[in-house]
């Protein structure tokens, strides 16, 4: 069998210069709670975000956690997400005592779908929060009319859109706040990680207070705060990414360009359009089977055997977990876009390292699909 290709395989600095970060920690022994790498991280990262306020979490679930605990909602609330998205989005909004309403998304960049977002607001909703799915822009404005016309906040996932932009304006600036997910999966990683970016200034302390225990000062304990802080070892590796963070995607940008070279035009294979005005971060491949020679499952059976993993992102979708089947509104069938997009969707291999020749067997492989 041919050499393993996995779906995605982590970003990494050189050896010597990640030593060369972490040297810093042998000398000072301070390992977490703030320390030196945390505080150059942020500061990178509010520049490169061009947003003010950045905080830092062990992971971008926590940290979407905390953003929502921090708006303060009446429990019971209701919040209006979609369900084509990772498990974390959903189970944030559940966790915090608050109830999802499930919107579909659009079949052209599998993201919430704007005109079916106000049938769902009722007098209990406080709250929308939209997922950049694969990287894709949200409609950022026709959500801020909404927003505003109901008096809703509005918090984005946006775990797969770091470094994107939209019409030359960072991802991180929309919204009341938009959350992103340092793992090791992600375009740029901190081994696992994630953080909070938003404008309010009185968010601040609520935020840094929930992370870490509630503690203001050494004798001071303001709120009862869980732990979810970076620790040093996940700053400096995100110190080390961010330096390489240009070239990966240029990387990432060639093989998606391979990728459209091999399956553009062909009958039954959909491939997402690069949006308009939107700087993409190539953060996945994914292909829409509808109506080729060879269905989803068939191809992705197909690419096992070959020792190619593709990813069935997302299946199943939230909506349809056995933990949520008790909710009044789940169910796959209340959305049907995403529902049809589950079942048909697969993201492809996509990695800054992927070599143009396994680009080439794999669309090889489902091309032969077809034949
Ligand atoms: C990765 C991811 C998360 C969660 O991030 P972690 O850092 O793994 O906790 C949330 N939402 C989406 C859409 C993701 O892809």
């Amino acid at each position: 069998m041919d050499r393993q290709i996995l779906v995605t395989r982590s970003s990494m600095p050189g050896f010597d210069e990640y030593c060369a970060e972490i040297k810093k920690l042998w000398d000072s022994h301070w390992l977490t709670n703030m320390g030196v790498e945390h505080e150059i991280l942020q500061r990178e990262l509010e520049a490169f975000l061009q947003c003010p306020h950045v905080v830092l979490y062990t992971n971008g679930h926590l940290a979407l956690e905390n953003m929502i605990a921090a708006m303060q909602f009446p429990k019971g609330s209701e919040v209006i997400t979609t369900p084509f998205t990772f498990a974390s989005t959903t189970h944030a909004i559940v966790r915090n005592g608050l109830v999802p309403v499930f919107c579909d998304v659009n079949d052209h960049d599998y993201t919430m779908d704007t005109e079916k977002i106000e049938a769902l607001i009722t007098e209990k909703t406080v709250a929308i929060i939209p997922v950049h799915v694969y990287g894709n822009m949200c409609d950022v404005e026709r959500i801020k009319e909404i927003a505003d016309k109901h008096n809703l906040k509005v918090i984005y996932d946006a775990a797969h859109a770091f470094a994107v932009k939209y019409k030359g304006i960072s991802s991180a600036n929309f919204g009341d706040a938009s959350m992103f997910s340092f793992h090791a999966t992600k375009v740029f990683h901190t081994i696992e990680g994630g953080a909070v970016c938003f404008l309010d200034d009185s968010l601040v302390n609520t935020l840094n207070d929930m992370k870490n225990f509630g503690i203001r000062g050494p004798e001071r304990v303001v709120f009862a705060g869980g732990n979810a802080k970076m620790n040093e070892f996940q700053a400096a590796m995100g110190i080390c990414n961010l330096r390489h963070l240009k070239n990966e995607i240029g990387k990432r940008k060639r093989v998606a360009e391979r990728y459209w070279q091999h399956l553009e035009g062909i009958k039954g294979i959909k491939l997402c359009k690069p949006q308009k005005d939107v700087e993409s971060n190539y953060a996945y491949f994914p292909v829409v089977f509808d109506g080729y020679a060879a269905n989803r499952d068939e191809v992705f059976v197909k690419l096992g055997e070959n020792g190619i993993t593709a990813r069935k992102y997302f299946f199943p979708l939230t909506n349809n977990f056995e933990c949520y089947r008790e909710y009044p509104t789940a169910g796959a069938e209340k959305t049907p876009v995403a529902a049809f997009l589950a079942s048909h969707v697969l993201t492809l291999p996509m990695f800054a390292d992927l070599a143009m020749e396994d680009v080439d067997r794999i669309c090889n492989i489902i091309i032969g699909c077809g034949k």
